[in-house]
């Protein structure tokens, strides 16, 4: 099969993001890539096939998107699964009971869960801390430690791990440094760049960008992990499917036009919330006033779509969530359409309320992940929600 477009750095991103890893389909040249709706190929004899055998194993349409997005991020080999969750999952299977973790305290509420609630019983050990600061990761680093584990900026107080320092960190003892990269999309921010081994995604969120199907995805530049982690994908079986990864390598054609609207839209909301005397707290790593501004500018080339205030009252919290009338009251984020969320009770409900409170998650808490709609109009649906009785 020819590819359009060899899988190489020679292109800038906006190009790559359309083209990279897709492959014209021999039968009839269809210039998109085909959803590969099978469960099994047919083999030209005993022990002779064309590379696919079994869609567990291999599915051409999961192998575009999965090479689309290793491009994107600036590494060699991508993995696709069923879920964000389902791709952590394959994750931690790279580790072995007694092996310690180090992660970031203000993770994904499932990424938690998962760790503490499975993992923790399978005898993998988690030390959670604030990584704003390089000094607690390495406070926390024992003779057992395999695995640094981080989101930045985080989900939903928008803190941010200075990626260089424990890149270096990590590079230097050899721990496998691992960065959830949902929130800010290769288009912003490239973590291998910095020392990461892995980056993760949930590609439910930006990556596909319209909200219409789950997924999740690893990418890495190291052949040895990328040979153990396709064994356990294969071998665990957490794969998505074809329609689903047609679904994501779709979005990601305009990733780079989405995520610049995204951040317009973030930037100027942003900055009108935090010109609001009703409103305490503005988390959102683009103001001037986040106290890693200076961090986002090294590390970022944009901050995207995702903010969080607090309304000092949880009383108003909930009135402004259901006041709502453009933003939709809803988990997850990184779609086209705004939505907004209340992390206390949806997405971080399953985070220790001891855990939520030292964090700043408190019930007062509302996310947004601004859409690309236009910015007028999802300003005075805000305007009018925190005026609701
Ligand atoms: C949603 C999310 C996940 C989990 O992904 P799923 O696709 O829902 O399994 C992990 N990390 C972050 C930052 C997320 O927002």
């Amino acid at each position: 099969m020819t590819r359009i477009l060899p899988h190489d750095d020679q292109h800038a991103f906006a190009t790559r993001s359309v083209h990279a890893g897709q492959v014209v389909e021999p039968l009839a040249g269809a210039v998109m890539t085909p959803i590969y709706q099978t469960s099994t190929y047919v083999q030209d004899g005993l022990g002779r096939h064309r590379g696919y055998e079994y869609a567990r194993t291999q599915n051409p349409t999961r192998e575009a998107l999965e090479r689309n997005v290793a491009s994107l991020e600036g590494g060699s080999h991508g993995l696709a699964f069923g879920s964000g969750l389902a791709a952590l999952d394959a994750l931690l299977k790279l580790l072995r009971s007694g092996d310690h973790v180090v992660c970031g305290d203000n993770v994904y509420g499932g990424t938690q869960r998962l760790m503490e609630q499975v993992y923790a019983g399978l005898g993998l050990r988690f030390t959670f801390v604030d990584m704003r600061d390089v000094k607690n990761v390495e406070r926390a680093l024992t003779p057992a430690t395999r695995m640094v584990y981080c989101e930045t900026p985080t989900n939903p107080m928008m803190n941010l791990v200075d990626l260089a320092a424990v890149g270096d960190l990590t590079q230097a003892h050899g721990y496998l440094f691992v960065v959830d990269n949902t929130f800010a999309t290769p288009f912003f921010q490239r973590p291998l760049e910095y020392g990461a081994d892995v980056v993760l995604h949930s590609t439910t969120k930006y990556l596909n960008g319209h909200s219409d199907m789950v997924g999740g995805l690893l990418v890495v530049s190291r052949d040895d992990l990328a040979e153990r982690l396709g064994f356990i994908q294969n071998a665990a079986g957490g794969v998505p499917g074809p329609m689903d990864c047609w679904l994501a390598l779709r979005g990601l054609k305009t990733l780079p036009l989405r995520m610049r609207q995204h951040d317009a839209n973030g930037r100027r909301i942003a900055a009108w919330l935090a010109g609001r005397k009703d409103v305490p707290k503005v988390y959102y790593p683009g103001l001037p006033s986040h106290p890693q501004h200076d961090l986002a500018g090294r590390q970022m080339t944009g901050f995207g779509g995702m903010i969080s205030i607090d309304l000092g009252e949880p009383d108003r919290a909930r009135r402004m969530v259901e006041a709502t009338k453009i933003f939709a009251l809803a988990e997850s984020l990184g779609g086209v359409e705004s939505l907004i969320g209340h992390p206390a009770t949806m997405t971080h409900a399953a985070v220790p309320v001891a855990m939520r409170q030292t964090m700043g998650l408190t019930d007062s808490l509302v996310r947004l992940s601004c859409g690309i709609e236009d910015a007028d109009d999802l300003i005075q649906d805000l305007d009018r929600a925190l005026a609701a009785p």
